[in-house]
Formats: C-alpha cells, sequence, structure tokens
C-alpha cells in the first residue's frame, strides 16, 4: 500500500487503476467512484491504521471497455503497470504510471464518437499590446514574443486590450486550431464559440486568487471536463517555443498566429498537457501489456504537425442558445432524438461527411463564391442520379480515412487498420472516375437514354476534389505486399507480414515448420524405439520442448534421456537431440518475431510519411460525402437551389453600423428575403412519418417596407414552427445545401439569434427570467443590420405589464437600431398596434377555422393580425367547466378595455394623460383622507408643516 499511496501522490486528480496480478485495482475514493459508475462490487481490503479501505478491481484484459466508460463520464484515468515480472523473491514489483487518459486526450475508438469530434480546448486570457506595450502585456500574463508591433489599425497608440486566446485539437483526427478574441464582445463570442465545440475538456490556467470573482463558466452545460494548469503554461513564449518544436519549425509565422499571442498561448497550454499526459509512459515497456490503445508508441503526438489560425467571423455565427433553441444538435428536453436538423440531414455515408457536416450545421459559410461553389455541386449531382448513387455507394465502402491516418502517425494502427486502409484507398479511383465523366441529365423527356451531344462537364467543386483526392499507390502497395490476408489483431504477434515480402522472414518461418515436422518425426521414432504408445514431445513456454513419458513406462526410458521434470503422473525429459532442434526452433521464431515487428514498423512509418496526402484525400472525400448527401436529400425531399439576393455581407457587416448612403442603391430586390412555400425540414420529416401533411408558408422580409414582422395566432397554431424554419432555411443555404421550398430568394445572414420566452422552456431548469432578458440583451448589443433575429414569446417570463412593455420596447430598439430581419412571434395582442405605428413592422397570423364549436388549425399564415387568440376557445374544448368560461370572457372583456387605453398613451403624438382627479384618487386615498380631515384653522405654523411632511412621506 505504501508503493500505491506513493504513486497517488503523483496522480491525485485521475482515478488510480494500480495493476495487482490479473487485475486493476482502485482504492478508496477512486473505488467508491468507479464502483458505482461501472456497477461493480465494492469490496475492502486488509486494514490499514484499523481502517476498512474500499476496493475494485477489474480484469486487466477486459480494462479497455471498463476504462472507456470511466473517461466517458468525465473522468481522468492513471494507469498504473507492473514493470517488471513478479519474481519468485518476495520483493515489491516495480510499479509505473504509463498513461495518463482524459476525456480530451483520448484516441481509442472505444472512446470516441463515430460522428462527433472529440476536442481538447485550452483558452488563455491577457491583453494585446499596442505599440510599445509589451511590458503591459506581459505584466497582464501574456507577453508577445516579440510580436510587439501588431497592426492594430486605427488604434495605434493605445491601451492594452483585454483578449482571449481558444485552441483546440482532435487527436483522434489530428485537427488542431486556434483564434483569438478582443474587445468588449470578446467573452460572448468565446462563450458562442465553446457552445458550438462543446470540448469534452478544457484547459484553463489555475486562478490566481483564491476567490475568483465569478469565472465565466465556459465549461457550463455541455459535460465538459476542466482541468487547472498552472499559469506559466499559458506563457507565449514558452508556447511558442513548445509549438516550434512540435511542429518541427523555426517561426509559426506559416500557421497564421503571427501576432496572436494568446491564441499561441492556448495552443501551447494544449501541446504542454498532450506531452504531460501522453508521455508518462514512453519508452516504457510494461511486462504483460495494457491493450494497444492504451499504450502508444513514442509520445503519440508525431502526428500534431500543423495548427491552423482562423476568425470567428470567417463564418455565420451562431451561439449556443441558437444553437440549442433551433435543436441543430440536439433536441430540446423531452423531444424525440431525431427531431434535430442534425440528424434530419445527416444520410452521409462515412464518419468523415457525418463530422464535416455538423461543422458545416454550426458553422455556416458567409462568402458567396463559396456557397455558390457548393450550391453548384449539388445542383449538378442531383442532376447525375446514376451517378450520385454509384458515389454514394462507393462512399459507403470507405471507412474512416481520417482517424485510420491519426492511427497510423499515432503509431497504434493494428494490422487490420491497414487492410482498412488499403480498402478504402482501393475506392479512390472509382470516387474520381464517377466524378470525372459527365452526364447528361436526366430530364424526363429522354428518360434515361441521355442524349450525347448534352453531357456537360462537371461542377468545378467536384473536379477539385477529384484532384485532391489521391489513390496513393505506394502505401496501397505496401500494403497489399506487405501485409498478411487475414492478420492477427495485434500487430506483436506473429504472422502479420505476407509470404514473399521479405526472403530471409520467409525462410526463418520455414525452418520453425520444417522444425515442427522434425520434432512430430523425431516423436514417432522415439515411440518405435523405446516401445513407449504414449510418449509424447511437447513444448510450453516454462521449459521448452520436452519428452514425456508417464509413470508406468519409466522402466522403458533409455539411457540418453536427460531428466528436466517430475510431475505427479509422469516425468519430462529431454536429449541432445532435442535440445540441438530446439536451439534451432526457438532461434528461428525468436527472429521471426524480430524481423516481422521490425518491418511492420517500418511499413506503418512509411505510410505515416505519406499523412498530408491521406489527410487531404479524406478531407475530400468527407466533402464529397456531404455534397453527394445533399444532392440526394435535394431530390428525395423537393429541395429548391437558394438564390442570394446580396453577394458580399459588405458593410453591413460592421457591427451596428447604420449604413445608409453607404451602400449604393443597387438593383431592386437586393436584400429581399423570400421564401415561397416554406417547410420546416425536421417537422415535416416527423409529420410525413405519421401520415401527416406539413403546411407550407410564404414569407417576405426586405430592408425598408416589412422588416419586422409580429406573427399573433392561437397556441398551438404554427408561429414557433414558421419562425424556425426560415432560420433553418437561411442556415441550410448558406451550408450549401438546397432547401425545403419551391423558391428561396436569401440575403446572406451574419448571425442567426433565437430567444424564447422564458415559460417555453422551462424544462431546462435554468430559464429564469432573467437569463432570457439577458438574452434579448445579448440580441440589442449584437444583432447587425445583416442578422436575423427570431423572438418567440419574449417576455413571457414575468407578469403580463412587465412583459408586455418590454416586448414593446424591445421591438422599439431593434427598430430604432440595428434593424435587423426580425419575426416576433408573440400571443401579446397589443403589439399588433405597432405596425401603425413603426414604418417596416407588419403583421401576420396563423389561422384558424372556427367550426361550430370546433377550432381547427389552419397553419397557414395570412396578413394582418389574429382577431383574438382563442385561448378561451382553447380552454373550452379542454373541457373547463361552462361557468368558468363565462366568467373568463367577462374578466377579458374588462381586461381588453383597459389595454386600449394603454396603447393609446403609447402612441407617439398621443397626448400624455394629464395627471387627473381619479388618477390622483387612485394614487393615495389615505393621503385625501387626511387632507379632508385637516382642521387648518386649528393647527399651528409647526403643526402644519409636520402635517405636510407626513403626507409627503406617506405619498414616496
Ligand atoms: P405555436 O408556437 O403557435 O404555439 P407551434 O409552432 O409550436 O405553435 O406548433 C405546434 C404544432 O403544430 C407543432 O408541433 C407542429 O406539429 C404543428 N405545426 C406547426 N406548423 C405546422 C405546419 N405548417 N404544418 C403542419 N403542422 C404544423
Ligand atoms: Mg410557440
Amino acid at each position: 500500500m505504501q508503493q500505491y499511496h506513493a504513486v497517488k501522490k503523483q496522480q491525485p486528480a485521475a482515478l488510480l487503476l494500480f495493476r495487482l496480478g490479473d487485475f486493476y485495482e482502485l482504492f478508496y475514493d477512486d473505488a467508491v467512484i468507479a464502483s458505482k459508475l461501472l456497477q461493480i462490487t465494492l469490496t475492502s481490503r486488509n486494514k490499514e491504521k484499523g481502517q476498512q479501505v474500499p476496493m475494485c478491481g477489474v480484469p486487466y484484459h477486459a480494462a479497455e471497455n471498463y476504462i472507456a466508460r470511466l473517461v466517458r463520464a468525465g473522468h481522468r484515468v492513471a494507469i498504473c503497470e507492473q514493470m517488471e515480472e513478479p519474481g519468485a523473491g518476495k520483493k515489491i514489483v516495480r510499479r509505473e504510471v504509463i498513461r495518463v487518459l482524459t476525456p480530451g486526450t483520448a484516441t481509442a475508438a472505444t472512446l470516441v464518437q463515430e460522428k462527433e469530434n472529440n476536442f481538447l480546448a485550452a483558452i488563455a486570457r491577457g491583453a494585446l499590446a499596442g505599440p510599445g506595450g509589451r511590458a503591459r502585456a506581459q505584466r497582464a500574463g501574456a507577453s508577445s514574443a516579440g510580436q510587439g508591433s501588431l497592426d492594430l489599425g486605427i488604434a495605434a497608440a493605445s491601451e492594452p486590450r483585454a483578449a482571449i486566446g481558444l485552441a483546440y485539437v482532435d487527436l483522434s483526427t489530428g485537427e488542431f486550431r486556434a483564434t483569438e478574441f478582443s474587445g468588449d464582445k470578446a467573452e460572448f463570442r468565446l462563450r458562442d464559440e465553446v457552445g458550438i465545440l462543446r470540448p469534452r475538456e478544457i484547459l484553463l490556467p489555475k486562478p490566481r486568487d483564491l476567490f475568483p470573482a465569478a469565472a465565466p463558466a465556459e465549461a457550463n452545460g455541455f459535460g465538459t471536463v476542466e482541468t487547472q494548469l498552472d499559469e506559466w503554461v499559458f506563457e507565449t513564449n514558452q508556447a511558442s517555443r513548445l509549438l516550434e518544436e512540435q511542429f518541427r519549425v523555426a517561426v509559426l509565422d506559416g500557421f497564421g498566429l503571427l501576432g496572436h499571442p494568446l491564441a499561441t498561448a492556448a495552443a501551447g497550454a494544449i501541446v504542454h498537457y498532450l506531452r504531460a499526459t501522453s508521455s508518462i509512459g514512453a519508452g516504457k515497456e510494461s511486462t504483460n501489456g495494457a491493450g494497444p490503445s492504451l499504450r502508444p508508441s513514442g509520445t503519440g503526438l508525431e502526428h500534431l504537425d500543423r495548427i491552423a489560425y482562423y476568425e470567428q467571423q470567417e463564418a455565420m455565427a451562431l451561439d449556443a442558445v441558437t444553437v440549442r433553441n433551433l435543436e441543430l444538435l440536439e433536441p430540446s428536453a423531452g423531444d424525440d432524438a431525431s427531431a434535430t436538423l442534425l440528424s434530419a440531414l445527416d444520410e452521409t455515408a462515412t464518419g468523415m461527411g457525418a463530422r464535416l457536416l455538423r461543422r458545416w450545421i454550426v458553422r455556416p459559410e458567409i462568402s458567396l463564391p463559396e456557397i455558390e461553389a457548393r450550391l453548384d455541386a449539388v445542383a449538378d449531382l442531383r442532376s447525375r442520379m446514376v451517378a450520385r448513387e454509384e458515389l454514394f455507394a462507393t462512399l459507403g465502402q470507405i471507412l474512416d480515412l481520417e482517424r485510420l491516418t491519426s492511427r497510423v502517425t499515432l503509431g497504434i494502427a493494428t494490422p487490420r487498420d491497414l487492410l482498412a486502409l488499403k480498402s478504402s484507398l482501393e475506392r479512390i479511383p472509382r470516387l474520381r472516375k464517377l466524378l470525372a465523366h459527365g452526364e447528361a441529365p436526366i430530364s424526363p423527356a429522354n428518360g434515361f437514354s441521355p442524349a450525347p451531344a448534352a453531357v456537360a462537364s462537371p461542377a468545378p467543386r467536384l473536379e477539385s476534389l477529384a484532384h485532391e483526392m489521391d489513390e496513393l499507390a505506394d502505401v496501397h502497395g505496401l500494403i497489399a505486399r506487405g501485409i498478411a490476408d487475414d492478420p492477427p489483431a495485434i500487430a506483436n504477434d506473429p504472422g502479420v507480414i505476407r509470404r514473399g515480402f521479405h526472403a530471409e522472414l520467409d525462410e526463418l518461418r520455414d525452418i520453425t515448420k520444417q522444425g515442427r515436422q522434425i520434432i512430430a518425426a523425431m516423436e514417432d521414432r522415439e515411440r518405435k524405439r523405446t516401445g513407449i504408445a504414449s510418449l509424447k514431445i511437447r513444448y510450453n513456454q516454462v521449459f521448452g520442448y520436452y519428452i514425456e513419458v508417464t509413470r508406468p513406462n519409466l522402466s522403458q526410458v533409455p539411457a540418453d534421456y536427460e531428466r528436466k521434470q517430475t510431475l505427479v503422473n509422469a516425468e519430462r525429459f529431454t536429449s541432445t537431440e532435442l535440445k540441438e532442434h530446439e536451439r534451432r526452433i526457438l532461434t528461428a521464431e525468436e527472429r521471426v518475431i524480430e524481423i516481422e515487428r521490425r518491418l511492420y514498423a517500418e511499413i506503418r512509418e512509411s505510410i505515416a510519411r505519406e499523412a498530408p496526402k491521406l489527410r487531404r484525400t479524406a478531407a475530400a472525400v468527407g466533402q464529397l460525402d456531404v455534397l453527394v448527401n445533399f444532392a440526394r436529400l435535394a431530390g428525395a425531399r423537393r429541395y429548391t437551389r437558394p438564390e442570394f439576393t446580396e453577394t458580399s455581407l459588405g458593410v453591413a457587416k460592421a457591427e451596428g453600423i447604420r449604413d445608409e448612403g453607404v451602400r449604393e442603391k443597387e438593383a431592386p430586390g437586393r436584400g429581399v428575403l423570400m421564401i415561397a412555400s416554406g417547410r420546416h425540414p425536421v417537422i415535416e420529416r416527423l409529420l410525413e412519418q405519421q401520415g401527416e401533411r406539413f403546411v407550407p408558408n410564404d414569407l417576405y422580409l426586405d430592408e425598408e417596407t416589412q422588416c419586422l414582422l409580429i406573427i399573433t395566432g392561437p397556441n398551438m397554431g404554427g408561429k414557433s414552427t414558421y419562425l424556425r424554419q426560415v432560420a433553418l432555411i437561411s442556415l441550410m443555404a448558406q451550408m450549401g445545401s438546397f432547401v425545403p421550398a419551391t423558391q428561396a430568394r436569401l440575403p446572406l445572414v451574419d448571425r442567426v439569434f433565437t430567444r424564447i420566452g422564458a415559460s417555453d422552456n422551462l424544462a431546462r431548469g435554468r430559464s429564469t427570467f432573467l437569463v432570457e432578458m439577458s438574452e434579448v440583451a445579448g440580441i440589442l448589443n449584437t444583432a447587425t443590420r445583416a442578422s436575423l433575429v427570431l423572438l418567440d414569446e419574449v417576455g413571457r417570463g414575468t407578469a403580463t405589464f412587465d412583459g408586455l412593455s418590454i416586448a414593446w420596447a424591445v421591438v422599439e430598439a431593434l427598430h430604432a437600431g440595428a434593424r435587423p430581419r426580425t419575426l416576433f412571434a408573440t400571443h401579446y395582442h397589443e403589439l399588433t398596434e405597432l405596425e401603425q405605428l413603426l414604418p417596416g413592422v407588419r403583421n401576420v397570423h396563423v389561422s384558424v377555422q372556427e367550426a361550430g364549436s370546433e377550432i381547427v388549425f389552419l397553419r397557414r399564415v395570412e396578413p394582418g393580425s389574429a382577431d383574438k387568440s382563442y385561448g378561451i376557445e382553447v380552454a373550452r374544448l379542454a373541457g373547463l367547466p361552462p361557468k368558468v368560461i363565462t366568467r373568463a370572457r367577462e374578466i377579458l372583456r374588462r381586461h381588453e378595455q383597459s389595454e386600449e387605453k394603454l396603447t393609446e398613451e403609447l402612441s407617439p403624438g398621443a397626448v400624455p394623460a394629464t395627471p387627473q382627479q381619479t388618477s390622483f384618487a387612485a394614487l393615495d386615498a389615505s393621503v385625501l383622507e387626511a387632507l379632508r380631515e385637516a382642521n387648518l384653522d386649528a393647527l399651528t405654523p409647526l403643526e402644519a408643516l409636520n402635517l405636510l411632511a407626513e403626507l409627503q412621506k406617506q405619498l414616496t
């Protein structure tokens, strides 16, 4: 136990799996946690100072599975191995931690999800210095590594600005990126980015003081593990040095990190951490090894050979709240798991495609040329039905090239991984051929026999993807020649290398094979010679080859046998001849294993050298997969190609700047958002599955006459659905997908915001009115003219008049400010008055039909406001007693009267209501009463003053 405590001290934050014989044991708190999580029995061990020590264990051969479950549950796991064979003596076996696994550093297939990335992120906070501001920057905790002359444009002699660096890596794919945020929205934008990445683990500097001022909860709500590292790890100079070493370059400029000290610092912290967790056991072989995926050779980081700097503004921005509200990746509480945009759109054939689609969904494009290039490709694939289906089938035969490549460079690829790589590469020429050949679109006119004249050349994007794919004939050939057809699962077992690859190996194999035949022949001969029919020649690990004679036959043993071992029923012997064969066979076998291992390592290494090409190929295959997916969806679901009414985000992108005048008046229709017969891609499918039909709806928005829609109508009328379908259509279009509508003319959107009134998503348990309001504040602060804003029942989380007032003021503020295209669904009827007051505000409503006592939801969006809210009708349908309904109608009437008054007063130009007797009376009856009662004649001046003071006090 002493040894255990010593090891545990080095790994206090990890669950320590301590190897004891055939088990990994956990003790103390670790045991309690693990037994609960893994559902294994908690036992206890020899008392320590009179205390029972809780313990539990998992068999080492099945450990991988258990470890995976611990890591997936967000724990760090340290694996402590026996470093030598348990000897005959009683001395304690040497044990060491050979690896620490954490949620963010996992690479084994059992630990990562096929269709998701497994990100490890790091966040560095500090300041960006203006010229000459290095000293200050250093004081702020991040020096800028000789990059003091940051080009800050206008802010030439400015103070250092607070800034945040973010870096993230997926070890299983090798993707490594970094970015930086500065300015007063830095925290907001960081939170958005982290919300979208959803890293499994985040590295943060240890808080400087004991009571950090309400540390921002970066990791909130995504099951992310936070790991705190010493502050020096996040220091830019040290980070640059580490990164240069890791990428084997002299300067980091080539990665775009120049001038981004905090991005550099965050990336450096990641490399530091990866080295610290993975290199612990580097170069040490444990005697009875853990599975290969737990113990990569080397540091396992060789494949991290590059990083890319990026800017968040390069994509449409979606904050975490919007991602959740639109149910892009995950359904909201209580919903069907298939109720997400991702699952509605993901019919990709490969893990690479699935991961890319996921990335495109949360990071739609804002560059029109890129969007159009994708749309051209989708249009092309959509019309080439035969090729498209064949592409799809071929993609389905390609395994996860990206992760296979990483396993090769990590040094953990098994022989079967290499075969998978080979068979995947074999499909590449087919893909290229299918892409290269133009094919006439199949139109109803020419059926399935296209006229040769109509053959068109493929879309440029498809051509460039074909160009980027490389079948890597060398790699393919090497695997084909080098690896056996049916190799063992583990690289260290014999039989990995194919016959004919290496002459000496084949010779040695022959020797071992012949050797076995020779032994068999010798057994036969010795039986005859001795007359012992039961004589056997066998082999075991400890004693090698031996001749076994059972006890009754011992008298017949010839004199040239040497005794080796005595058993209960038999004796074991050897002979000079057997010893000679044994020597030959065993040396040959050893050599076979040695040569096989060496050859295998060489093969793996020479494939690893092709990693850049493999990765490029994997990326191209992934993108092709997504584009084929879009084309198939477009065909199967009647999606149409969106058109854009703007060519770039241009000036509108500059945050919060009103830009009339700057923007030249262009062709009419510029900036228009027009959707004909739009559908909600997810709900449409869910309804179809139930045999119901989705009712399509139109939408028109522009920048002047109609930029803010107020949508009223009864509960369950389809308001929220209408709002969301607009956002989803915009998003899909900017991903490069066709959209569910008969026609869609769209502006380029820089951001989508969605906010839902608190009571609508109470199920999340965190939706207080406060959260709702802070989210709305976020919109007012960050929305630009190019944004799309969806407000769904905002203001609902508080009392009616509060809520209405806030909603009203929010609409006014949006209108007076950036004036983004906005859809506001509300049950506050009063808001429909705004149509008259503010230009550009329009009312629409979801229609219902009253048929006798029934109301039927038509789900059609029509101009004008709903004539009433139908709440009482719905309540009646639900069976509220007639008495209650009648009374409700009465109360409603009264309320409606007082509301009319309210809107009159809020209207600009309306005369502010003068304080009248009535309102005075309402204010404070008791004051009036006191005044009336006061006998002025009898009061002294002092008493009069006192009374006055008293009355005033009551009023305030
Ligand atoms: P509201 O926000 O007005 O209360 P929702 O948008 O939540 O209404 O819609 C309620 C339900 O009506 C949805 O769950 C959906 O099943 C159905 N629905 C909404 N819009 C449509 C439509 N256009 N066609 C068919 N069904 C719809
Ligand atoms: Mg709703």
